[in-house]
Protein backbone atom coordinates (compact mmCIF):
# COMPACT_ATOMS: atom_id res chain seq x y z
CA UNK A 1 0.00 0.00 0.00
CA UNK A 2 1.24 3.47 -0.63
CA UNK A 3 -0.51 6.84 1.15
CA UNK A 4 0.02 10.33 0.70
CA UNK A 5 -1.79 12.80 3.04
CA UNK A 6 -2.60 15.89 0.60
CA UNK A 7 -4.03 17.84 2.98
CA UNK A 8 -3.84 17.78 6.89
CA UNK A 9 -5.70 20.70 9.83
CA UNK A 10 -7.91 22.20 10.74
CA UNK A 11 -8.73 23.86 7.48
CA UNK A 12 -8.82 20.80 5.35
CA UNK A 13 -8.57 16.75 5.47
CA UNK A 14 -7.73 14.89 2.75
CA UNK A 15 -5.43 11.35 2.88
CA UNK A 16 -4.53 9.41 -1.12
CA UNK A 17 -4.48 5.59 -0.03
CA UNK A 18 -3.17 3.54 -3.23
CA UNK A 19 -2.97 -0.73 -3.43
CA UNK A 20 -2.25 -2.82 -6.47
CA UNK A 21 -5.90 -2.23 -7.57
CA UNK A 22 -7.73 0.41 -5.35
CA UNK A 23 -7.41 4.57 -5.19
CA UNK A 24 -9.09 5.73 -2.11
CA UNK A 25 -9.29 9.22 -0.72
CA UNK A 26 -10.29 9.78 3.22
CA UNK A 27 -11.99 12.84 3.54
CA UNK A 28 -12.28 15.85 0.91
CA UNK A 29 -11.40 18.68 3.22
CA UNK A 30 -10.11 21.37 1.04
CA UNK A 31 -12.23 22.19 -2.69
CA UNK A 32 -12.71 19.83 -5.28
CA UNK A 33 -10.03 22.11 -7.59
CA UNK A 34 -7.58 21.76 -4.88
CA UNK A 35 -7.67 18.02 -4.40
CA UNK A 36 -7.27 17.47 -8.10
CA UNK A 37 -4.44 19.47 -8.45
CA UNK A 38 -3.01 18.08 -5.19
CA UNK A 39 -3.54 14.45 -6.86
CA UNK A 40 -2.12 15.33 -10.35
CA UNK A 41 0.99 16.91 -8.42
CA UNK A 42 1.37 13.22 -7.23
CA UNK A 43 0.90 11.65 -10.75
CA UNK A 44 -2.73 10.44 -9.94
CA UNK A 45 -5.73 10.97 -12.25
CA UNK A 46 -8.57 12.04 -10.19
CA UNK A 47 -10.71 10.10 -12.67
CA UNK A 48 -8.79 6.87 -11.43
CA UNK A 49 -10.15 7.08 -7.69
CA UNK A 50 -12.41 4.34 -6.73
CA UNK A 51 -14.06 5.53 -3.76
CA UNK A 52 -14.18 8.45 -1.06
CA UNK A 53 -14.75 7.21 2.69
CA UNK A 54 -15.55 9.85 5.45
CA UNK A 55 -14.39 10.28 9.08
CA UNK A 56 -17.34 12.31 9.95
CA UNK A 57 -19.33 15.94 8.92
CA UNK A 58 -17.09 18.66 9.75
CA UNK A 59 -16.63 21.13 7.01
CA UNK A 60 -13.02 20.65 6.88
CA UNK A 61 -13.05 17.22 6.18
CA UNK A 62 -16.09 17.52 3.67
CA UNK A 63 -15.82 20.67 1.74
CA UNK A 64 -15.22 19.27 -1.25
CA UNK A 65 -16.82 15.75 -1.07
CA UNK A 66 -20.47 16.55 -3.81
CA UNK A 67 -18.03 18.47 -6.32
CA UNK A 68 -15.65 15.93 -6.16
CA UNK A 69 -17.97 12.82 -6.68
CA UNK A 70 -20.00 14.68 -9.05
CA UNK A 71 -17.46 15.55 -11.77
CA UNK A 72 -15.46 12.19 -10.88
CA UNK A 73 -18.54 9.90 -10.71
CA UNK A 74 -17.19 8.45 -7.00
CA UNK A 75 -19.05 6.99 -4.57
CA UNK A 76 -18.80 8.44 -0.97
CA UNK A 77 -18.87 5.70 1.77
CA UNK A 78 -19.36 6.90 5.40
CA UNK A 79 -21.39 6.00 8.72
CA UNK A 80 -25.05 6.60 7.55
CA UNK A 81 -25.77 9.40 9.89
CA UNK A 82 -22.55 10.56 8.58
CA UNK A 83 -24.14 11.04 5.15
CA UNK A 84 -27.11 11.58 6.14
CA UNK A 85 -25.69 15.04 7.77
CA UNK A 86 -23.84 16.26 4.60
CA UNK A 87 -27.06 15.90 2.19
CA UNK A 88 -26.93 20.12 1.81
CA UNK A 89 -23.52 19.21 -0.16
CA UNK A 90 -25.20 16.38 -2.89
CA UNK A 91 -27.46 17.13 -5.72
CA UNK A 92 -29.12 13.08 -6.17
CA UNK A 93 -26.50 12.68 -8.48
CA UNK A 94 -23.63 10.97 -6.47
CA UNK A 95 -23.62 7.38 -5.08
CA UNK A 96 -23.82 7.08 -1.53
CA UNK A 97 -22.34 3.91 0.01
CA UNK A 98 -23.23 3.51 4.17
CA UNK A 99 -21.51 1.38 5.81
CA UNK A 100 -22.63 -0.75 8.93
CA UNK A 101 -19.34 -2.54 9.96
CA UNK A 102 -15.68 -3.42 8.21
CA UNK A 103 -15.68 -2.86 4.07
CA UNK A 104 -13.75 -3.59 1.27
CA UNK A 105 -13.09 -1.11 -2.05
CA UNK A 106 -11.46 -3.86 -4.00
CA UNK A 107 -8.60 -5.10 -2.42
CA UNK A 108 -8.26 -2.44 0.55
CA UNK A 109 -10.09 -3.31 3.81
CA UNK A 110 -11.23 -0.65 6.17
CA UNK A 111 -12.16 -1.46 9.68
CA UNK A 112 -13.60 1.60 11.18
CA UNK A 113 -13.65 3.10 14.68
CA UNK A 114 -15.60 5.12 16.86
CA UNK A 115 -13.66 8.53 17.69
CA UNK A 116 -14.87 10.92 20.39
CA UNK A 117 -15.59 14.11 19.02
CA UNK A 118 -17.87 16.60 18.75
CA UNK A 119 -19.63 15.55 15.89
CA UNK A 120 -21.15 12.32 16.17
CA UNK A 121 -20.25 10.12 14.73
CA UNK A 122 -16.76 10.74 13.99
CA UNK A 123 -14.61 7.80 13.12
CA UNK A 124 -10.91 6.59 12.68
CA UNK A 125 -9.96 4.02 9.98
CA UNK A 126 -7.55 0.95 10.04
CA UNK A 127 -6.68 0.48 6.78
CA UNK A 128 -5.56 -2.71 5.46
CA UNK A 129 -3.55 -4.06 2.42
CA UNK A 130 -1.92 -7.51 2.48
CA UNK A 131 -2.15 -7.91 6.43
CA UNK A 132 -0.27 -4.40 6.84
CA UNK A 133 -2.22 -1.51 8.40
CA UNK A 134 -2.43 1.62 8.13
CA UNK A 135 -4.21 3.42 11.06
CA UNK A 136 -5.74 7.15 10.00
CA UNK A 137 -7.12 8.53 13.77
CA UNK A 138 -7.66 12.69 13.67
CA UNK A 139 -10.18 14.48 15.70
CA UNK A 140 -10.38 12.73 18.88
CA UNK A 141 -10.36 14.10 22.58
CA UNK A 142 -9.06 11.50 23.97
CA UNK A 143 -7.52 7.87 23.44
CA UNK A 144 -10.00 5.10 24.35
CA UNK A 145 -8.87 1.54 25.40
CA UNK A 146 -10.87 0.88 21.90
CA UNK A 147 -8.39 3.96 20.00
CA UNK A 148 -5.59 2.28 21.76
CA UNK A 149 -6.58 -1.25 20.62
CA UNK A 150 -6.57 -0.10 16.76
CA UNK A 151 -3.72 1.86 16.78
CA UNK A 152 -1.68 -1.15 18.38
CA UNK A 153 -2.46 -3.19 15.09
CA UNK A 154 -1.07 -0.58 12.81
CA UNK A 155 2.40 -0.42 10.96
CA UNK A 156 2.04 3.17 10.31
CA UNK A 157 0.01 6.25 11.90
CA UNK A 158 -1.40 9.00 11.38
CA UNK A 159 -2.12 10.66 14.06
CA UNK A 160 -3.84 13.86 15.57
CA UNK A 161 -1.42 16.52 17.84
CA UNK A 162 -3.95 19.35 17.45
CA UNK A 163 -2.78 21.90 20.26
CA UNK A 164 -0.23 23.01 22.85
CA UNK A 165 -2.11 23.56 25.73
CA UNK A 166 -0.18 26.88 26.47
CA UNK A 167 -0.87 28.30 23.08
CA UNK A 168 -4.35 27.42 22.97
CA UNK A 169 -4.73 29.24 26.34
CA UNK A 170 -3.49 32.12 25.58
CA UNK A 171 -3.99 32.22 22.08
CA UNK A 172 -6.62 34.24 20.20
CA UNK A 173 -9.70 32.08 20.08
CA UNK A 174 -12.46 32.39 22.33
CA UNK A 175 -13.62 31.18 25.51
CA UNK A 176 -15.90 28.90 24.41
CA UNK A 177 -13.68 27.47 21.42
CA UNK A 178 -10.99 27.16 23.51
CA UNK A 179 -12.93 24.88 26.35
CA UNK A 180 -14.83 23.17 23.29
CA UNK A 181 -10.65 22.26 21.58
CA UNK A 182 -9.40 20.94 25.03
CA UNK A 183 -12.67 19.12 25.89
CA UNK A 184 -12.96 15.12 26.09
CA UNK A 185 -15.04 15.23 22.43
CA UNK A 186 -12.33 17.72 21.16
CA UNK A 187 -8.85 17.44 19.72
CA UNK A 188 -5.57 16.02 21.32
CA UNK A 189 -2.46 18.06 22.35
CA UNK A 190 0.69 17.73 21.55
CA UNK A 191 0.87 15.92 25.06
CA UNK A 192 -1.69 13.42 24.77
CA UNK A 193 -0.77 12.48 21.43
CA UNK A 194 3.04 11.77 23.35
CA UNK A 195 0.98 9.74 25.93
CA UNK A 196 -1.06 7.57 23.45
CA UNK A 197 2.17 7.16 21.38
CA UNK A 198 4.10 6.02 24.23
CA UNK A 199 1.16 3.49 24.80
CA UNK A 200 0.93 1.63 21.44
CA UNK A 201 4.09 1.79 19.55
CA UNK A 202 5.51 -1.65 19.15
CA UNK A 203 8.51 -2.96 17.03
CA UNK A 204 6.18 -3.25 13.81
CA UNK A 205 5.48 0.31 13.50
CA UNK A 206 7.29 1.76 10.68
CA UNK A 207 6.13 5.32 10.02
CA UNK A 208 4.31 7.94 12.53
CA UNK A 209 2.96 11.26 11.33
CA UNK A 210 1.49 14.15 13.18
CA UNK A 211 -1.00 16.25 11.77
CA UNK A 212 -4.00 17.88 12.10
CA UNK A 213 -1.87 20.58 13.68
CA UNK A 214 -3.72 23.83 14.61
CA UNK A 215 -2.09 26.74 13.02
CA UNK A 216 -2.75 29.21 15.80
CA UNK A 217 -2.57 27.47 18.65
CA UNK A 218 0.55 25.18 17.45
CA UNK A 219 4.06 24.75 15.51
CA UNK A 220 5.20 21.54 13.49
CA UNK A 221 8.38 21.97 15.53
CA UNK A 222 6.54 21.93 18.82
CA UNK A 223 4.24 19.16 18.05
CA UNK A 224 7.47 17.49 17.05
CA UNK A 225 9.49 18.37 20.15
CA UNK A 226 6.79 18.05 22.60
CA UNK A 227 5.67 14.22 21.23
CA UNK A 228 10.06 13.23 21.33
CA UNK A 229 9.48 13.58 24.71
CA UNK A 230 7.38 10.55 25.21
CA UNK A 231 9.64 8.25 23.02
CA UNK A 232 12.50 6.29 23.26
CA UNK A 233 15.21 7.85 20.64
CA UNK A 234 15.48 4.46 18.83
CA UNK A 235 11.61 5.35 16.93
CA UNK A 236 12.64 9.01 16.77
CA UNK A 237 13.56 8.75 13.40
CA UNK A 238 9.88 6.73 12.43
CA UNK A 239 8.69 10.13 13.43
CA UNK A 240 7.42 13.14 11.09
CA UNK A 241 5.18 16.10 11.30
CA UNK A 242 2.72 17.24 8.62
CA UNK A 243 1.91 20.99 8.68
CA UNK A 244 -1.93 22.31 6.73
CA UNK A 245 -0.04 23.73 3.49
CA UNK A 246 2.31 20.39 2.46
CA UNK A 247 1.53 18.04 0.77
CA UNK A 248 3.64 15.08 2.66
CA UNK A 249 5.88 12.54 0.41
CA UNK A 250 4.14 9.67 -1.09
CA UNK A 251 4.76 6.53 1.75
CA UNK A 252 5.02 3.10 0.85
CA UNK A 253 3.78 0.20 3.54
ZN1 LIG B 1 -10.87 18.00 11.62
ZN1 LIG C 1 -13.77 17.37 13.46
Amino acid sequence: MRFCILASGSRGNSVFIESDYARVLVDVGLSARQIELRLRGIGVDPSSIDAIVLTHDHTDHVRGVGVFARRFGVPIYGHPDTLDNITYLLRNQETIQPWHREFFIKDLGFWPFPLPHDSYPTVGYLVEHHQRYLAICTDLGVATEEVKQHLQEANAILLESNHDPEMLLNGPYPWHLKERIASHVGHLSNHNAGELLNAVLHPGVQQVILGHLSEENNTAQLALQTVLEYLPTTVHDQVTVIEQRQVSPVFQL
